[in-house]
This record gives structure tokens, C-alpha cells and sequence, in this order.
């Protein structure tokens, strides 16, 4: 279960330039908190510079991933030592589901039928969630033909 973030004395806010008016209005609304919030923006996630900055933050600390490449900064976070219900992702209000045939991950605005941009497979998005994945699993569909 994640905690709320509120309960967090030391939050590390790392976004990407796309997304900072997004995590400064984050870090407002929890320095409204006296939370020490501290916010970092980087130019890409998935750069190097990332694994150093969550290396030196003390214990205990939440995470918050702002922009592409979040899930695979949340990856090295882990790897280095962070608790995976630390870590928070804000990403777009967007559905995201994995293809069962090929894991690939497609972002849907909504709940219906769609085309795996990877397998071309025709997919629907299923109530199962992967926290792994943080995606809804979607099964291929199987069109019955009326011959
Ligand atoms: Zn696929």
C-alpha cells in the first residue's frame, strides 16, 4: 500500500522540461505542507544524471517522476535501494495497457477496442492492472467471421 504523501518529511521531485510547471505546482501544494520538497529538473530521465541525485537522498525519502522515462528511472531508483511504494509517477490522466502476445504498452484515452502499435494485434483492455506494468492487461480479440 502506498502512504499518502503528505506523511513523506522529504520528497525528491525529478521531472523532464516538458512537464515542470506540472511538478512545480507538486511541489507548491506539498511545501504548503512544510515538507521539505525538493525539485529537480533534468532534461531527459533516463540520463545519467538521475542515479546520482537519488543516490545522496536520505532514507525514507518518496520519489515523484515527472515526464518520459519515468518508469525506467523508477527502475534505477529501485535497484538502488528505494521501496517501489516510494516512488509516485504522475503521468497524463491516461489509461495505459500491455499487450499479452508482446508486453508493449499503449497509452488509450479510452476503455475500448484498440490496435497494439507494436503487434498489430486488435487488443482489448481487460480489469486486470499490473502495478508492474502499471498498465491494464489486453487480450487479443478474436473477430468471428460470418462464413
Ligand atoms: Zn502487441
Amino acid at each position: 500500500m502506498k502512504k499518502a504523501l503528505k506523511t513523506y518529511r522529504h520528497v525528491l521531485i525529478i521531472s523532464d522540461h516538458v512537464h515542470r510547471e506540472r511538478a512545480k505546482c507538486k511541489q507548491r501544494e506539498l511545501q504548503n505542507r512544510d515538507r521539505f520538497v525538493q525539485l529537480k529538473v533534468i532534461s531527459q530521465l533516463g540520463d545519467g544524471t538521475v542515479e546520482a541525485l537519488l543516490s545522496e537522498q536520505p532514507i525514507g525519502s518518496a520519489l515523484i517522476l515527472c515526464g518520459e522515462g519515468a518508469l525506467e528511472t523508477e527502475r534505477v531508483a529501485v535497484s538502488l535501494g528505494y521501496a517501489r511504494n516510494d516512488i509516485y509517477i504522475e503521468t497524463q490522466q491516461q489509461m495505459r495497457a500491455f499487450c499479452s502476445q508482446c508486453h508493449h504498452i499503449t497509452s488509450l484515452v479510452t476503455h475500448e477496442r484498440f490496435v497494439c502499435e507494436n503487434c498489430r494485434n486488435q487488443l482489448e483492455p481487460s480489469e486486470h492492472y499490473s502495478s508492474y506494468h502499471r498498465a491494464h492487461l489486453a487480450y487479443p480479440v478474436f473477430i468471428e467471421s460470418d462464413d
